[in-house]
Parts: structure tokens; sequence; C-alpha cells
């Protein structure tokens, strides 16, 4: 079993990104930052989810010694010129108050017609090495935002994104839906195949995963 690390605290990431690895490929272990309480704070002070991922993996791998695998994610909203973008987790000033920051957009967007609410999740992925190997995956899904917040589960702007072809948030959705189709799933799926060259496990997992295919 090869070990990665993912370096976040945030428990709602930590659960998301164990639970695509667990059914996408059973050949990788996700090990959390709870055995590195130490861990720097990284200052996400990139220009880009892709540079602020890279940051935080390379800042971790140096720490841990390990191969550590880092996401950056946000919300793109059309008529907002692409903002919150990297700065969603602290839209509102605070970061990680997800009530407000979800209530700001809404309250931004108000006079937004609803042919004009087109947004997108997106999510990198960076992977860095100990002996510095970094590559950066992303993905990407397509949506709008809602008038009203709907829904309970999932955390952040997902009570106001709706997926194009769906009636719910994703905050309606099940976790295995959300997965699916989400930046965050498909950034993991494509992810994986680049640990699996990484630690030369060509062949598949061996077992009944989806990665076989990859
Ligand atoms: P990060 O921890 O710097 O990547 O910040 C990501 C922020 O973007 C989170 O705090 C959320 O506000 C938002 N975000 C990212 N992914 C999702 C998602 O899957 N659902 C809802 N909000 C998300």
């Amino acid at each position: 079993m090869i070990e990665v690390v993912l370096a976040t605290r945030n428990a709602h990431k930590v659960k998301e990104v164990q639970r695509i690895f667990d059914a996408t490929c059973k050949d990788i272990a996700i090990i959390d930052l709870s055995n590195w309480k130490d861990a720097p704070e990284v200052i996400e002070d990139g220009t880009t989810f892709a540079a602020n991922a890279l940051l935080k993996a390379r800042t971790l791998a140096a720490h841990t010694g390990q191969t550590v695998i880092a996401d950056d994610s946000g919300i793109c909203v059309d008529a907002l010129n692409g903002m919150p973008g990297i700065f969603s987790a602290r839209w509102a000033g605070n970061h990680g108050d997800d009530k407000k920051n979800l209530q700001l957009v809404l309250d931004q967007t108000t006079d937004v017609p609803d042919t004009r609410r087109g947004a997108q999740f997106v999510c990198a992925f960076a992977v860095v090495t100990p002996d510095g190997v970094e590559r950066v995956v992303e993905g990407v899904v397509d949506g709008e935002i809602t008038r009203q917040p709907k829904g309970d589960d999932g955390f952040g702007y997902d009570p106001i994104f709706q997926p194009y072809g769906f009636d719910l948030t994703t905050a309606q959705m099940s976790p295995e839906q959300k997965d699916e189709i989400s930046h965050r799933g498909q950034a993991v799926r494509n992810l994986i195949p680049v640990l699996k060259e990484l630690f030369g496990l060509n062949q598949g997992c061996g077992g009944n995963c989806a990665c076989q295919a990859n």
C-alpha cells in the first residue's frame, strides 16, 4: 500500500478526498496531517489555484519528508469576473466563514438575471515528492448560482451551486453523487494515474477498482 499525505486541516476536504480515493483506487492510502501537529500554516499567496496547491504541497513535503498531495479550490462566478476564485475561503473577510462567504456572493448577485448566473467550482491538486518531483492536475464543474441556499450537506458554497443538468445544489446531493461530478472528484481521478506513474504502479490496483482503467 502506497501512502501519501494530504496537506489540509479542513475536515470536510479530508473526508471528501478520502471517500473519492476509497472509491477509485485501493492501492493508495491517504494520511491526514494529524501526525504532524507542528506542520506550518502555508500562506496562500499564489495567484492561481495551481500555484496555491503547489505552495501547500511543497511546504508540507519539505516538512514531513513524505510525498504530499494538496488541493486549492474555490468557486468562480461569471458575473463577478471569476471571483471569489482563489479568495473563496475568505471572501467575506474571515477565513472559513462559510455562511458569510455564501451570503456575500448571494448579495452581490441579487441583480444578476437568471440567464447570467453561471459559475464553476475549480480544484487544482498538486503532488510533490520528497525528491522534488512536482505535478499539478485540475478538475472543473460548470453550473449556476441559485438565489437561495438549498440543502444541508456538503460545505462552503455547496448550498448555492447547482451543476448544469441537475435540479439539485451540491448540498442536496448524496456524497457519492457529488463526487461523481465534482471538481474535486475529477481532480482526484486525474491525480491517480499521476501518482501511479510516480510510484511505478502502472499495472493498476489489481483489485476491484476504477483505477485499473487509467
Ligand atoms: P481552500 O481550502 O483554500 O482550497 O478553500 C476552498 C474554499 O472554496 C472553501 O472554503 C469553500 O468555501 C470553497 N469550496 C471549495 N470546494 C468546495 C466544494 O466542494 N463545495 C463548496 N465549497 C467549496
